[in-house]
């Protein structure tokens, strides 16, 4: 491998040795060298040495110095750290009684394949940050939002990060090295069956065989939790500062950045280095990412300050959470999270945050129009055709928010109207209700047939049983990434979406593929809260319908019983102003200073 690069070293020279050096690259052959004469350096003294490493055959290289002792040697390298990677994200409604058991929902990567595949576009082959590090993937998954994972699922999935680490481990020990560094890709809002703070779990078993010594970053969905636990074993996290998420790419990114950084700080400071300091507030509100969407107020201004904070001197990151509403423990709740060097400024950025979101936390509102079911679909159907396609979101069994995508409700609501008997009445798209057997008996029949299906309820019947409809089948795909198969099924003046397994519908695609006319129906449900960017540009009118299901809506009426109280809007008095001071979470490995959950 040939390479025309310049590695710059910085070697830290210990007081009381005489200096003697010594150059060579990792393949052995020794190399040109410029840098300044080592003699001459003073003890304690900084020193920086530039290898030309022009067509050297290995593309790397390594210096000794070492002391006329023999003994006191102190080597650096100037091979590019070793960084792994490794995470599970999910989001999962305790509320609903689907369970994630299958490892293939996670849809896991390994290996090179998280870098070349996964995350090819800021650390693929040409990327600048593939070129600044030596990145090793262990696992990731990413799953839709689900049910609760099982506890067997949790301890497969994180036995194999283990010791996939243990091998990056071992094997950069043998090339005289160690991993400097981990991004940890994560959602936050994981559940696993009978555990606590599942991300922080993972983390601990993690550590456990990386150490304490590496530097954790850790990227995050907003609507994830941080618990103080989790703060204390990163050493810097982040989330997405856009609901609907368009900075997924961006908020990873900068996660990874802002590691790197750190790790190349470690290796210039050497035994100066501290880590950053990490402000930690939570603030006594859990709302559903419906109300906190920041396209809409007050959100919008909450999240315009993070830049600010992140600008101010000494600070690395500004992060608000605001937590995920469907689950049931004590880190439900919104958080806030500056990291860097200044402690003052990280607390004083942090409380800022702090402030302003619990300044603004009773305008929070949904971000459309809200009604029963009933009442969304009779304003459709008053709706001048201007307003159409007017959408509705079934809101209660949004798959991807962690609804089980299979309640039934919503569609046998809908053909129970008599608007839509004929096939000639209102055209209605509703996406969608899973349903393997249907599906299967619909590829059989073949496009056009009249036929009697059953589907849905399979998981969750809480609401209402299996549905079963006679139509015509409009349309068969197969092939999708999550649905695999996919059915349309005409009824009356309804084009209802069946599948193979679950899928969320956020693209125009999604329908057009399935020869269905989006922008030419009058109304268009869909299982989603609030509407995805393509679905909201289509959409001439919407309404959230707050439907029952494993994501409803209506919070209050879900029975949450463990998380912190006072919590806005469970509670609506607070006899006291909640202490809205940034707790500084101690380092990995120290012991806590805070106690909290
Ligand atoms: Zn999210």
């Amino acid at each position: 491998m040939n390479q025309d690069k310049e590695a710059k070293l910085n070697v830290f020279i210990r007081e009381g040795s005489s200096i003697s050096s010594r150059r060579q690259a990792s393949c052995g052959s020794t190399m040109e060298a410029s840098h300044d004469d080592l003699h001459d350096i003073p003890p304690n003294a900084r020193l920086t040495i530039t290898l030309n490493m022009t067509s050297h055959p290995c593309g790397a290289a390594r210096t000794s110095i070492a002391s006329t002792a023999g003994s006191d040697r102190l080597t650096a390298t100037a091979l590019p750290p070793v960084i792994a990677i490794a995470g599970l994200a999910i989001e999962t409604s305790s509320f609903s009684p689907q369970r994630t058991s299958d490892q293939s929902q996670f849809h896991p990567y390994r290996g090179v394949d998280i870098c070349d595949s996964k995350y090819a576009s800021f650390l693929g082959s040409d990327t600048k940050l593939r070129q600044k590090a030596d990145w090793r993937g262990a696992l990731i998954g990413h799953a839709l939002p689900g049910g609760v994972v099982t506890r067997e699922l949790f301890d497969t999935l994180t036995s194999e990060i283990c010791s996939r680490l243990l091998e990056i481990a071992l094997d950069a020990k043998r090339q005289g090295r160690e991993i400097e560094g981990l991004w940890f890709d994560i959602h936050g809002a994981m559940v696993v069956d009978g555990l606590k703070d599942s991300e922080f779990l993972l983390l601990d078993r993690i550590r456990k065989v990386i150490g304490n010594e590496v530097l954790v970053s850790a990227s995050m969905d907003l609507h994830g939790n941080v618990s103080s636990d989790l703060a204390k074993s990163c050493d810097l996290l982040t989330c997405y500062r856009t609901a609907p998420h368009i900075d997924t790419k961006e908020t990873k990114e900068r996660a990874c950045w802002n590691l790197l950084e750190l790790v190349n700080r470690r290796r210039n400071e050497g035994k100066k280095f501290s880590r950053p300091f990490k402000a930690w507030v939570p603030v006594p509100v859990l709302l559903p990412g419906e109300q906190t969407s920041t396209r809409d107020e007050p959100a919008k201004r909450l999240y315009e300050a993070v830049p600010e904070i992140e600008r101010l001197d000494g600070v690395t990151d500004a992060s608000i959470w605001v937590g995920y509403a469907w689950a049931d423990e004590p880190r439900n709740h919104a958080a806030i999270v500056v990291t860097g060097y200044d402690q003052d400024a990280v607390t004083r950025g942090a409380e800022k945050l702090a402030k302003l979101f619990w300044d603004v936390h009773k305008e929070f509102h949904f971000v459309a129009k809200t009604g029963t079911y009933k009442e969304c679909i009779d304003t459709a159907l008053r709706s001048r055709k201007s307003q159409r396609p007017y959408f509705i979101s079934d809101s209660g069994d949004n798959p991807t928010a962690g609804g089980s995508g299979d309640v039934t409700w919503g569609l046998t609501r809908l053909l129970e109207r008599d608007e839509f008997e004929d096939q000639n009445g209102p055209t209605v798209i509703y996406a969608s209700i899973p349903g393997p057997e249907a599906v299967h008996a619909a590829v059989k029949a073949g496009v056009g047939a009249m036929i009697t299906l059953t589907a849905g309820a399979e998981v969750d019947n809480l609401h209402a049983g299996p549905i079963t409809m006679t139509g015509r089948i409009h349309a068969i795909k197969h092939g999708d990434k999550y649905a695999k198969i996919e059915v349309v099924l005409q009824v009356g003046s309804v084009y209802a979406i069946l599948t193979e397994q679950r899928k969320p519908y956020h693209l125009e695609k999604d329908f057009t593929d399935l020869d269905l006319k989006p922008r030419n129906a009058d109304i268009v449900i869909v299982k989603i809260g609030y509407l995805e960017p393509e679905l909201y540009d289509m959409a001439k009118d919407w309404m959230l319908a707050l439907t029952p299901g494993g994501v409803d809506q209506d919070l209050e009426r879900l029975g949450h019983h463990r998380i912190r109280r006072p919590m806005w809007p469970f509670d609506k008095k607070f006899e006291e102003e909640p202490d809205l001071r940034a707790r500084i979470i101690a380092a990995p490995g120290e012991p806590s200073t805070v106690h909290d959950e």
